[in-house]
């Protein structure tokens, strides 16, 4: 089993190498996102350890950037615990899984050995309703054909949305799921992001239902009238 590590505290990474290789695990490492990608392109991996806050390219993008090549190797990052860290977009742009510094070595073990289990995970299939296409790979958005720029937040919630077409869902489930368990805002945000998507996906893609939540049409471009 081959393991790559990209983290730039270099004593930090030492000590995961270290440790890994004394469980039997090969490991190479990487200071900078950059470097990291190259190792990526150049050799096989079983697993990557990622820090999020990385010289050159970070986190994210690596993340973002290998799962747009359609690589699909497991991915364990490493956040610290200032909040810089949004599960949501983290998990979204394509990590699987994730570790708050500091942590124990055998956390860390444990982590990695169930992420291999998993193996590589498949490439998440492209969501549809109606006219609008969302593919939660490339995190791009289609409606009837063409290209729709969302930001990450208003892409986190109508991805969200679209896992539950048709149903209702609640502000707490959309707040839930789309901004991490730090979350202490007022619900009524949401209203803020469904307003901006109902700009872009149509008047009536959104149906508001009252006292409950919301739903996506089925066919989400705007034809259904609220
Ligand atoms: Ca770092």
């Amino acid at each position: 089993m081959r393991l790559l590590v990209i983290e730039d505290e270099e004593l930090l990474a030492a000590s995961i190498k270290a440790g890994l290789e004394e469980e039997g695990f090969a490991v190479d490492v990487a200071h900078d996102g950059e470097v990291g990608l190259w190792h990526i392109q150049e050799h096989s991996y079983d697993a990557v350890i990622l820090d999020l806050m990385l010289p050159k390219v970070n986190g994210y993008k690596v993340c973002a950037s290998l799962r747009e090549q359609g690589n699909w190797v497991p991915i364990l990052m490493l956040t610290a615990k200032t909040g810089e860290w949004d599960v949501a977009e983290g998990l979204d742009t394509g990590a699987d899984d994730y570790l708050t510094k500091p942590f124990s070595f055998v956390i860390l073990l444990a982590r990695i050995r169930a992420l291999l289990r998993r193996g590589t995970t498949e490439r998440p299939a492209v969501m549809q309703a109606g006219g609008l296409q969302l593919d939660p790979a490339t995190r791009s958005v289609e409606i009837d054909g063409r290209p729709v720029d969302f930001t990450a937040k208003e892409f986190a919630v109508l991805h969200f949305l679209m896992r539950h077409a048709g149903e209702v869902v609640s502000k707490t489930d959309i707040v839930e799921n789309v901004w991490d368990v730090e979350f202490d805002s007022d619900l009524n945000i949401v209203e803020v992001y469904v307003g901006s998507l109902r700009k872009k996906l149509g008047k009536g893609a959104i149906e508001t239902i009252r006292g409950a939540g919301y739903r996506l049409s089925d066919d989400a471009t705007g034809n259904v009238t609220e």
